[in-house]
């Protein structure tokens, strides 16, 4: 239940987010694009042994890859909530190891995988009362039973990729953030946001709706 009040909370941050940005949106939309920033910090998860399920080396080029697209496509700095990658301090449960992202990922989020990464947030990245430039944190998991990449969109400042996608789908963390930020999947193949590939184009809508996302901020 504690989860359902979170993310209930975190909807409310963003209606009134998007609300209070609403002039900044449309002034976005005819060209007004100055330099945004967005704080993102991936965490990598350790198995029941205690080992990481992936190395720095494996993460950075994801991590370059979402700075390169976000900031070439919406003009956004992803700058290191504290530092890039972070390795989880112990060993995770099994439900945050194997997620399934089944029914949006709300499942995993109310139950004890959710709990456990609110539990690990709260430890790694200071979030921000009222969401205003929350950091988004990226959980590296073992494995998903039905996709490679999961996010709740706007319900939660943190989205899950798998450890083995992070090499071959390397614009994968940068599409889940995007969902993060409020986007939803396109139809066009060069684009972020389609589910398959992902592409790196996003169109001029998309960005101004992730610059004006509760995580983007101008300072
Ligand atoms: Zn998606």
């Amino acid at each position: 239940m504690a989860g359902l009040l979170w993310e209930a909370f975190n909807i409310l941050k963003e209606v009134l987010n998007r609300l209070i940005k609403l002039p900044e949106l449309l002034l976005t939309l005819i060209g007004f694009r100055p330099t945004k920033r967005l704080r993102l910090r991936v965490v990598v998860l350790r198995d029941e042994k205690g080992l990481p399920l992936a190395r720095n080396e494996d993460v950075l080029p994801a991590y370059e890859e979402a700075r390169r697209i976000l900031s070439r496509m919406a003009g956004v700095a992803v700058e290191p909530a504290g530092w890039q990658v972070v390795t989880a301090p112990h060993g995770a449960p099994k439900a945050a190891l194997d997620v399934r992202c089944t029914d949006g990922a709300w499942r995993d989020d109310l139950g004890e995988c959710g709990a456990f990464f609110r539990d690990l947030m709260a430890k790694t990245t200071a979030g921000t009362l009222i969401g205003y430039g929350a950091p988004i944190t990226v959980f590296i998991v073992r494995s998903m039973s039905t996709h490679n990449g999961c996010s709740l969109g706007v319900a939660t400042d943190y989205v899950t990729v798998e450890a083995k996608t992070l090499k071959s789908t390397r614009r994968l963390l940068a599409h889940e953030v995007g969902h993060a930020c409020g986007l939803w999947h396109s139809k066009n193949p060069a684009n972020l946001m389609t589910p398959k590939g992902p592409g790196e184009e996003l169109a001029g809508w998309q960005a101004a709706i992730l610059r004006t996302s509760r995580h983007v901020t101008f300072f």
